[in-house]
């Protein structure tokens, strides 16, 4: 039966975050169960944009200096890295903070600038990726994710941590090619499969909701949790926000390729107690997400049911992020003239509702609505009409 270690953790101060997090691995039965002395580890942080700790963008520096310290004792030989959204990851691990934790522990930064191409025979949506060479040329991986809102996926946590194994703009040819969040989700749960990390370490004494995973509002979960099942793990930072694990895509999707379960009476919770940790009006999509290509519905019919992305002018600062970012040929995100005095305007029958432009925003200016016909499905899908 998978195991997941729950622990109460309420800062990010360093000596809280140690103990928590040897007390969550003694739970688990210590750090040597998941890296022998001498190997070659990855810590696998998010780094998903250039913002500082408190933002609650990227795993906070003192989860990752607990985790490399831990690991370290036993004798892993341990390098970090991860390919952020937008940016260079150098600037991002900086901002984060965890470029100087590293520092101080003397962790190289891996290579996830440079790719190499490799098979994954058992894939059920997608067999060749990119990865960086930093997670291919390292024996083992420990995945430290971060719990925030997705406009996507819902939620990103230890089964989405792993998309930043693809280094740099080869990201954005899986919204492309992938735009249904269940196809999307299921290439995550094959990267996921094939990379195996042996650990997950789930931060989230401060999660983000709202607007995620770049711009929502930071909110204190007060909890650390440990897995070597991404799916439990997911599944259990899903009932804490009172969210049902079988509406976010990659957790169905990961149950349904064998990398996990979902299921509460399959999975032991050690630790803290789950209920009195839950916060059931955390700030999350709560409604229905509907395979709608699979059910053979025009791109038309499609956008009219699907939340589609709006500039709020007042926040843009027109930098052009979105407009670099997104991913569809053509743009479905354009300037309106020459220069730059005006917002970018969508094209949304061009957008194919990947919701990168949101993801990558740096000022919080682009957000997700949902169009009428969805609000109806929700409520109707809620039973209250
Ligand atoms: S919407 Fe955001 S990313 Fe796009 S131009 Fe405005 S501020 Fe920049
Ligand atoms: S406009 Fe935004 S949501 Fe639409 S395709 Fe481009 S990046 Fe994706």
């Amino acid at each position: 039966m998978p195991l997941v270690a729950l622990v109460r953790c309420e800062s990010y101060d360093p000596s809280e975050v140690r103990k928590t997090l040897e007390k969550a691995f003694a739970l688990l039965g210590g750090p040597e169960r998941f890296v022998k002395k001498g190997e070659k580890i990855l810590l696998k942080p998010n780094l998903l944009a250039a913002a500082p700790p408190e933002k609650c963008v990227t795993t906070h520096p003192a989860v990752f200096r607990a985790a490399a310290e831990i690991l370290a004792d036993v004798g892993a030989r341990l390098a970090y890295g991860d390919s952020p959204a937008v940016g260079s990851a150098a600037r991002c691990a900086e901002k984060a903070g965890i470029a100087e934790e590293a520092r101080k522990l003397g962790l190289a930064a891996a290579d996830f600038a440079r790719g190499e191409t490799v098979s994954f025979e058992q894939a059920r949506q997608n067999r060749r990726f990119v990865l960086a060479r930093g997670v291919l040329h390292a024996e083992g991986i420990v995945s430290l994710p971060k719990f925030k809102t997705h406009g996507l996926e819902k939620v990103t946590g230890a089964l989405k941590n792993q998309f930043g194994c693809v280094p740099g703009m080869r990201k954005a040819e899986f919204h492309m090619k992938l735009p249904d969040a269940f196809d999307f989700a299921r290439m995550l749960v094959d990267l996921t499969r094939f990379v195996r990390p042996r650990l997950y370490v789930l931060d989230a004494v401060w999660a983000m909701e709202g607007n995620g995973p770049r711009n929502g509002k930071p909110r204190k979960l007060n909890v650390l949790a440990l897995s070597d099942d991404c799916v439990a793990l997911d599944a259990t930072a899903c009932r804490l926000i009172g969210l049902d694990p079988r509406s976010v895509p990659t957790i169905r999707l990961g149950e349904e390729c064998g990398a996990g379960t979902f299921r509460e009476h399959e999975i032991l919770v050690v630790g803290e107690d789950l209920v009195s940790l839950r916060v059931p009006d955390f700030d999350v999509d709560r409604g229905p997400v509907r395979p709608f290509r699979r059910m053979g519905l025009s791109r038309f019919v499609t956008n009219r049911l699907v939340a589609r992305p709006c500039i709020v002018e007042e926040r843009c600062v027109k930098c052009g992020v979105c407009v670099e970012t997104c991913p569809a040929r053509p743009k479905a995100l354009a300037w309106p003239g020459r220069d730059r005095s005006a917002p970018p305007v969508y094209d949304y029958s061009r957008c194919i509702r990947c919701y990168c432009c949101q993801e990558v925003c740096p000022e919080g200016a682009i957000r997700l609505e949902e169009p009428l016909a969805r609000k109806a499905l929700n409520l109707f899908a809620r039973g209250r009409i």
